[in-house]
């Protein structure tokens, strides 16, 4: 039977990249009822509200969505319409597997990293003001519940994947007492899991050590904000944002997206990368126990690059849009055939 989903193509480049994954699936012969819902802004609106919106209700009645990027305002305005989302549905978990494509010129190779970024508080709290004119305070919530809790997700991971090592990042030697919080509820967490080694690093040191030697990471658990400077990073390792897929999990539901932003300035043009977004479909199928047809695409994406004709303008290819997704659906269909 299919599974219904909440399809969310968002702006940008996400109606682009949205038609090509689809594409992709339906050629895959993914079971998917797609339920396509507008996103309008739950922003500021009181919990109550907000789950009354129809975006909300879908995620919540369906369980699981897909979802292209939303553009953030920057400086003025309202805030993100994808933190509200993320709070309002308390998808506290943010999974981001950073792994080298085949063909994809990078400094390094068997770049292989699992980031876990927690998703609900620290400086996206939005709790800024304005002290006296020149002076604004902008607050950094950490709870020992949602950082433990990003932990275990952490931990669980690492033990059913066969990771070996959870790495903590953090500024505690600043934020003694915000970081300090979150580093004591992973050392707690860590206590149930002997079997998963587990240490700290420094995040501007973490940064350095990314870029000289990403082999030396595993599972990387980080606070909201330093997950998401270091996501960007680590998607630089393998090649850019066009290729790092993500999932916001939490209890009640589950939403798929790429680690890019909505890219305006490449907007509308049909060279966008849809390959991150594929890659999101990707664990969106074995999230809905489609593991086979998942299986399918990825190794089809993977085929794709390995051979390297129609690759799309940011991994140095001059390939459309449309023209690499076609390229993955030829290797998809060769593989059935094959
Ligand atoms: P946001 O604030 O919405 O997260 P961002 O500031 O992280 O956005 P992006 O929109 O992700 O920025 O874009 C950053 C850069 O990466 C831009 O130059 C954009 O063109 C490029 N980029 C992002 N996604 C893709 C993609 N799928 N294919 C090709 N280039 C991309």
């Amino acid at each position: 039977m299919a599974s219904k989903v909440t399809l969310i193509p968002g702006d940008g480049i996400g109606p682009e990249v949205t038609r090509a994954t689809l594409r992709l699936l339906e050629a895959a012969g993914a079971q998917v009822e797609w339920e396509e819902v507008e996103a309008k802004s739950i922003v500021g609106l009181r919990q109550e509200d907000a789950h009354a919106d129809p975006l909300v209700t879908s995620l919540l009645q369906n369980r699981v969505g897909l979802k292209g990027p939303l553009t953030t305002p920057v400086g003025v305005g309202h805030r993100s319409l994808n933190v509200a989302l993320r709070k309002t549905l308390d998808l506290y978990a943010n999974l981001r597997p950073v792994r080298n494509l085949p063909g994809v010129k990078t400094p390094f190779a068997d770049v292989d990293l699992v980031i876990f970024r927690e998703n609900t508080e620290d400086l996206y709290s939005g709790l800024e003001h304005v002290v006296l004119p020149g002076v604004v305070e902008s607050l950094k919530i950490i709870t020992a519940h949602a950082s433990a809790r990003i932990a275990l997700f952490a931990f669980e991971y690492a033990r059913a994947y066969g990771r070996k090592r959870v790495t903590a990042v953090h500024k505690a030697n600043i934020m003694k007492l915000s970081d300090g919080l979150f580093l004591d509820s992973a050392r707690r967490v860590h206590v149930a899991f002997p079997d998963i080694e587990y240490n700290e690093i420094i995040v501007d040191n973490c940064c350095m050590q990314l870029v000289m030697n990403p082999h030396r990471f595993d599972v990387l658990l980080l606070e909201n904000l330093y997950g998401d400077i270091v996501s960007d990073l680590c998607a630089g390792l393998v090649g850019g944002l066009g290729l790092v897929p993500g999932a916001n999990l939490g209890d009640r539901c589950a939403v798929f997206e790429a680690v890019h932003g909505s890219a305006p300035d490449i907007a509308g043009k049909n060279f966008a990368n849809p390959t991150a977004l594929m890659l999101s479909a990707v664990l969106m199928l074995r999230h809905l126990g489609q593991a086979t047809v998942a299986d399918h695409i990825e190794k089809a994406i993977y085929s794709a690059y390995r051979a390297g004709r129609w690759l799309t303008r940011d991994v140095g290819g001059k390939a459309s849009t449309e023209e690499f997704t076609s390229a993955v659906i030829g290797a998809l269909e060769a593989k059935v055939k094959g």
